[in-house]
């Protein structure tokens, strides 16, 4: 029987400055609950050290295992690699960089053990975020709250702890662009919310460019809401019920008055508006087509080039069981 009560899972890209740092600090503040755990670090296609480092880790506790992928899937499918190899009976989510605390892990345990189901991290404070990032989350948030009947908390990220049973819910979900703070709302059970301010990255650069960050964004809402679909609707009832009434006005005008409109300029000028809120809508009718096109071809989640520490080595490629 698995015996492992808890299980950290940490996903890595390019954080070659911080492993060691966040792997003591995690190894205290884990080592301080007096029970059995395992830390999960899920190479995410590193180019740099991550990897090798980790493997020093390995073979120095066995309680530290590595996934590693066979190049870069993202940040969420490296959660949920994660996700699917760890057998704690509790299993927690955190980043790489120490930009979430280690410790608010005891105060999630506590939660935990109270009875509750996920317990997430939500921050009151985000300390050395650019101010662009810290508006985008919080404009971002705040839409993604407006457009999903999915009540997902706001100001929250992956930092949180689950039970094994959300866990297993989780896994149960195949869908290829996963949004996992998302999902965690969708899965329901116990949830609530312990407040932590987020810190300064231990070392080195964020690993969310924008093009990470939009892509990022664009999963989070097509997941979870048609809303911007029915905007091709909404707009189309507005503009043709706005033309119907210019053509009285212009029907007015040449039946029972002398004004004549020059308009050449005018024309092209609305023209033009209406080709961009055209193609605008067709873009995002494609989001949703490219998403479908992802599930349909059922590939799996993640290649792996090798795991660590599981109790038996594999060099071949794996799927997403
Ligand atoms: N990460 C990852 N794959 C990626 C990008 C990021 O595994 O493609 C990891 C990264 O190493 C870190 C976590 O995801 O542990 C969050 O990334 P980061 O701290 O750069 O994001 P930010 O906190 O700036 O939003
Ligand atoms: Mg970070």
């Amino acid at each position: 029987m698995n015996r492992t009560r808890y299980s950290v899972v940490v996903p890595v890209y390019n954080e070659e400055e911080c492993i060691e740092e966040t792997s003591r600090r995690l190894l205290e503040v884990m080592d301080a609950t007096g029970e059995p755990f395992e830390l999960i670090f899920v190479n995410d296609g590193s180019r740099d050290r991550s990897a090798e480092l980790i493997r020093g880790l390995c073979a120095a506790d066995k309680r530290i295992k590595l996934i590693d992928f066979s190049r870069n899937f993202g940040h969420q499918i490296a959660v949920t690699a994660g996700l699917q190899h760890a057998s704690g009976q509790a299993v927690v989510l955190i980043d790489a960089d120490l930009q979430d605390p280690p410790e608010v892990i005891l105060q999630m345990i506590d939660k935990w053990k109270q009875g509750y189901d996920v317990v997430y991290g939500k921050r009151i404070q985000r300390h050395g975020e650019t101010l662009f990032k810290k508006a985008s989350a919080l404009f971002f948030y705040r839409l993604l709250h407006s457009m999903t009947n999915v009540n997902i908390p706001l100001d929250t990220g992956d930092f949180r702890l689950m039970d094994r049973k959300v866990c297993d819910a989780l896994n149960g979900l195949k869908e290829q662009n996963r949004f996992i703070r998302g999902l965690v709302s969708w899965v329901g059970f116990k949830q609530t919310p312990v407040e932590y301010e987020r810190q300064e990255r231990f070392a080195g650069t964020t690993k969310y460019p924008l093009r990470k960050m939009v892509k990022f964004a664009l999963d989070g809402i097509t997941s979870f809401s048609y809303k911007p679909l029915r905007l091709a609707s909404y707009l189309g009832f507005t503009v043709s019920a706005a033309s119907f009434l210019y053509l009285l006005i212009v029907l007015y005008q040449k039946l029972f008055t002398t004004t004549t409109l020059p308009g050449w300029s005018s024309i092209v000028a609305v023209n033009l508006l209406f080709n961009g809120i055209v193609l605008i809508i067709l873009g995002i009718i494609g989001e949703y087509i490219g998403r479908i096109y992802d599930e349909s071809k059922n590939r799996p989640l993640y290649i792996l080039n090798d795991k660590v520490g599981f109790g038996y080595e594999d060099n071949g490629t794996d799927s997403q069981d």
